[in-house]
């Protein structure tokens, strides 16, 4: 077991954080898949409910081994608090419900995951909550967005697809100037590559179901950040909510945790390597990757992230078609709009993750219909060029 009053590095955090040994001895964490817990007497019952005792009552609130995957993750993130979630949606779902009340408003990038447009657009907007969608890179514009009602600004660096890379320090400064949140998706690079508490974001969203599980199994996420500003808020949320995550899908996140940094180390390895590659092929007309000197935020990437992940995108000659037929033509990357497994994937954004935006915000986001999205996965990267090279 660690001390909790000692300082330990991030891989040994992931091996070993949050594990409580039970009488049994067990050296892999026990999974609990119960919905309730017993208690000794009447009396006993009632303290757990008043909270007079600490303790287990009904899995929706808590779980033990829901509990060692956010202490966990929490370690991982510097931390001192990790609420799992159903979902990456419903991670981010309980956050604006725990935080926000009718009339509030966020300042959001425009360049996030496509659902959580929905989400602001489409379902909090039904409550009195409207959203303001920026350039990511562009500082004047969120500063420009802000308004009296704003209280988050929300946004996932490096972006999907096109991989820009926003300024966290410079955009938790300017949130906190004006009164507001600042609240990170850290999804792509995870807490092994990029840790958004320490840039100065109040609160980081995770979708687990990427690379914290990285193989592609189970659905879920978590909302990490201070006791203060998630402990009672968002967990009623969860409470009276349900957007709980399972006992069994904690396992399987808890066990991806042990690996995260060594895969996504060979994660970035891989894509850094397809990256250079795809810039000497002669079918590719541009290539989008934080780890190439001439991406736009190169040098800001290597300051912020210590590693630059899985994504790369790119733009071959000639339009949809040539696109589509690169994409048939591999064997070994999946199809598949999911990113952060081990398995490599190959998407047109397009068509697919950006079908639904109109021909003007796709142009205004930058994706062209020549645009291919990778999740470089974990396969032998000789084979892989090969297989992109068809
Ligand atoms: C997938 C994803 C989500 C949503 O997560 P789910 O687990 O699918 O609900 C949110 N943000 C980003 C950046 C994602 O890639």
């Amino acid at each position: 077991m660690i001390d909790k009053d000692q300082e330990y590095k991030l891989q040994t955090l992931a091996v070993r954080a949050g594990q409580h040994r039970t009488a049994e001895s067990e050296h892999s964490e026990a999974i609990f898949p119960t919905s309730s817990f017993v208690f000794k007497n009447a009396a006993q019952a009632a303290a757990r409910f008043s909270g007079d005792e600490p303790g287990n009552i009904y899995s929706r609130f808590t779980n033990p081994t829901v509990r060692t995957f956010e202490e966990r993750l929490a370690a991982l993130e510097g931390a001192e608090r990790c609420i799992a979630t159903s979902s990456g949606m419903s991670a981010i779902l309980s956050t604006c419900l725990g935080l926000l009340e009718q009339g509030d408003h966020i300042v959001s990038s425009r360049s996030i995951f496509g659902t959580t447009v929905g989400l602001f657009n489409g379902i909090l907007s039904k409550f009195g909550v409207e959203t303001t969608f920026v350039p990511l890179t562009d500082l004047t514009a969120w500063e420009a967005a802000i308004q009296p009602e704003t209280r988050i600004l929300f946004l996932e660096t490096p972006s999907n697809p096109l991989t820009e890379v926003a300024d966290i320090r410079a955009l938790a400064d300017l949130a906190h100037s004006r009164g507001c949140l600042l609240i990170v998706d850290n999804c792509f690079c995870t807490p092994a590559l990029q840790k958004p508490l320490t840039l100065g974001a109040d609160i980081v969203i995770h979708s687990a179901t990427k690379y914290l599980d990285g193989q592609g199994r189970c659905i879920g996420g978590a909302i990490v950040s201070s006791e203060k500003l998630i402990g009672e808020s968002v967990f009623g949320i969860l409470r009276s909510g349900g957007t709980t995550m399972s006992p069994f899908n904690a396992w399987v996140f808890l066990k991806g945790l042990e690996t995260l940094s060594i895969r996504m180390k060979a994660h970035c390895e891989n894509a850094l390597d397809i990256a250079h590659w795809l810039q000497d092929q002669s079918f590719v007309k541009r290539v989008y990757y934080p780890g190439l000197e001439n991406h736009p935020q190169y040098q800001l990437a290597k300051e912020q992230q210590s590693g630059f992940g899985g994504v790369v995108s790119f733009e071959v000659k000639g339009g949809k078609e040539a696109a589509w037929q690169l994409i048939d033509s591999t064997n070994i990357f999946s199809i598949t709009a999911n990113l952060g497994d081990t398995k490599s994937t190959i998407t047109h954004p397009g068509t697919t993750t950006h079908w639904k935006l109109t021909d003007t915000e796709r142009k205004d986001a930058g994706i062209t219909d020549s645009l291919i999205r990778l999740s470089v996965g974990l396969e032998d990267v000789d084979d892989l060029k090969k297989d992109l090279s068809h």
